[in-house]
């Protein structure tokens, strides 16, 4: 059996708060594979706001180089239409069925999660791994823990995965971690503004930038 993390996002683009969230994610969870997912967005939406999907892949494939564990996924980017999790488990279920799979998210992403297509299903079917990110502390989860009613949750520090009496999916953990205060939107004003992004992307994924002169 494989222990398998989903981290979808935009990656509009990858930056090193992502790469950390699936670091600190590794360092505490024995996962095989951290898979990153780009989201797809309409053609008609890619515009200087956000990146044409191939750039948005590459960037990701250049920002996982050196990290056996990190993947970069398809699965939804080469799909057009809108990209539930739900169906995106789905499908990698139906691909990889020895694999049990942990959805990975931040915070502030989790927070919407009433707002995601079956979401209550999903909740069921897999695991769950929110991350805290600056200004959005597990705290923060308090209310819509209390409403979502997951099966089990597993508060900071409860990261053995196979001690519990119930492994399997239905799970959510809850990792307090400090992520740096770095944010796709930020990267992207940044850019507009003619800033330097040093030090918030990997170096390659800077260079990637420049040469395809995105975000401008
Ligand atoms: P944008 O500003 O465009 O929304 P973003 O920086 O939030 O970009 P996303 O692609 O929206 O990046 O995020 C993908 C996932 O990564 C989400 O689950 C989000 O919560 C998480 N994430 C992004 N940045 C951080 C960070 N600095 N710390 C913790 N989690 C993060
Ligand atoms: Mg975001």
């Amino acid at each position: 059996m494989n222990l398998t993390g989903l981290f979808g996002g935009t990656f509009n683009p990858i930056h090193l708060g992502h790469l950390k969230v699936a670091e600190e994610v590794l360092g505490h969870f024995p996962l095989d594979t951290i898979l990153f997912i780009p989201s797809y967005i309409p053609p008609h939406k890619s515009s200087v706001e956000v990146a044409p999907v191939r750039h948005r892949l590459k960037m990701v494939e250049i920002a996982c180089q050196g990290h056996p564990a990190f993947q970069v996924s398809e699965v939804e980017a080469g799909r057009p239409g809108p990209s539930y999790s739900i169906v995106t488990l789905r499908r990698l279920k139906r691909a990889r069925p020895q694999d049990q799979f942990f959805f990975i998210v931040g915070a502030d992403a989790f927070l919407e999660i009433e707002t995601w297509k079956d979401y209550d299903r999903l909740l069921r079917e897999c695991s769950f791994i929110v991350v805290s990110r600056p200004g959005f502390g597990i705290k923060s989860l308090e209310k819509v823990i209390e409403r979502i009613k997951p099966a089990g949750v597993l508060p900071p520090g409860s990261q053995a995965l196979f001690n519990s009496d119930n492994p399997g999916p239905g799970k959510l953990y809850l990792l307090e971690v400090p992520t740096p205060d770095i944010s796709s939107s930020d990267i992207r004003k940044r850019l507009r503004a003619g800033q330097a992004i040093t030090g918030l992307v990997p170096p390659g994924v800077e260079q990637y930038i420049e040469r395809h002169k995105l975000y401008r």
